[in-house]
């Protein structure tokens, strides 16, 4: 702080104590931005708290990290966590009990999977295992054969149709794995913003690999978020998001491969056993993390037909879809909050989805 000699001198007390002041309430103004950044769910998550004491904002954002390993751990389908043990005990044969703090994400997913007709579905892990895409370090260069996917989708059965909400149970269903990936950063941003709330935060974004959620504002401005172009380097619009709310985007660019000329992505349409066609990105803006973030995975699979009836479906107005055909179909609601920067992409064309 600058400014403690002000006081001395010729001022009578009480315009000493009026400076003082004023010089207070002046730093109290200036923004202070603290920023924390750790590798947690196979990304790099940032978080930033605007106007907030500098060594208490790191001691929450410190907090977020041990919340997101610690998470990370209990949902993670192939470890030795909660769900890791759920999905061993799942492959043994038998009914699983499942404990209270996973049976409540359990639920939610299975509320989201119903929702959406089944595009979002949880209990494709045995297939994304089958395909590769559960390990981003290793991600394969081609498909697994035609007939282990077909094996593999006979022996999946929906979540609804396996969960028992009333006893927290997963009935027999051998073949069948969990896989919470889809929507799991969304859940863990959802938490880790509560956790800053509890710390007194008023003015933060929490952003996992560019998926995120943001409270408050920054400073007098509202917090710019850049969505990330689905084919080439940089940015394909810019939205302005202040007070609560969350922007998450699914794309076929995150774990993929290329085969003759075909992309293998790892969003997968439960129906065939397949990466999801039709779409390259989803973005959706949403109050609430988990469910942006199951969205995107939903709306992905549900295709450039179907996904304005399971976005309705879900209660989202503010959607935006790349096609593979580079036209971007976009919501009213999302078209007022987005600036698109297309410099680079002569070749996308806008349309309106009521
Ligand atoms: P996201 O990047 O949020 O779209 O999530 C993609 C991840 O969700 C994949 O890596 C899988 O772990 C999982 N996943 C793939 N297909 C589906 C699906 N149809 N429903 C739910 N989760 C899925
Ligand atoms: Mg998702």
């Amino acid at each position: 702080m600058t400014g403690h000699g002000l006081v001395a001198g010729p001022f009578r007390l009480r315009w000493a104590i009026c400076a003082v002041l004023l010089i207070v309430a002046a730093c109290a103004r200036d923004p202070v931005e603290t920023r924390y950044r750790f590798t947690a769910m196979g990304t790099l998550v940032e978080v930033t708290i605007f106007d907030h004491p500098p060594l208490e904002a790191e001691a929450a954002a410190r907090d977020v990290e041990t919340l997101f390993l610690d998470l990370q751990h209990r949902w993670d389908p192939w470890d030795d966590g909660p769900l890791g043990r759920l999905n061993q005990a799942l492959a043994a044969g038998g009914s699983v009990q499942v404990d209270p703090g996973l049976a409540a994400i359990i639920d939610r997913s299975n509320d989201i999977a119903r929702a959406s007709g089944g595009a979002f579905d949880p209990a494709v892990g045995s297939l994304v295992k089958l395909w590769g895409f559960d390990d981003a370090a290793n991600i394969p260069d081609r498909p697994p054969s035609s007939m282990t996917i077909r094996t593999a989708l006979e022996a999946m059965q929906p979540l609804p149709g396996i969960w028992d909400p009333s006893t927290a149970t997963v009935a027999t269903a051998p073949g069948v794995a969990i896989d919470l990936g889809g929507f799991a950063k969304g859940e863990a941003v959802d938490r880790a913003i509560s956790l800053l709330q509890e710390h007194g935060v008023a003015n933060a974004i929490v952003n996992a690999g560019g998926d995120l959620r943001a409270i408050g504002r920054r400073g007098n401005r509202p917090w710019r978020i850049g969505v990330r172009e689905p084919r080439l380097e940089g940015v394909l619009a810019a939205i302005e998001v202040s007070g609560d709310q969350s922007v998450f985007t699914s794309g076929d660019y995150e774990r993929f491969f290329e085969l003759e000329g075909r992309r293998y992505h790892h969003i997968l349409d439960p129906r065939t056993g397949y990466p999801s066609q039709g779409l390259i990105s989803v973005t959706v803006l949403a109050d609430n993390a988990a469910t942006a973030d199951a969205a995107c995975t939903a709306l992905m699979v549900s295709g450039p037909e179907r996904w304005p009836g399971v976005a309705s479906g879900l209660g989202l107005d503010k959607v935006m879809v790349v096609e593979d055909t580079g036209v971007i179909q976009i919501t009213p609601a999302m078209h007022g909050k987005v600036r698109l920067l297309r410099e680079d992409r002569p070749d996308l064309q806008i349309r309106e989805i009521p």
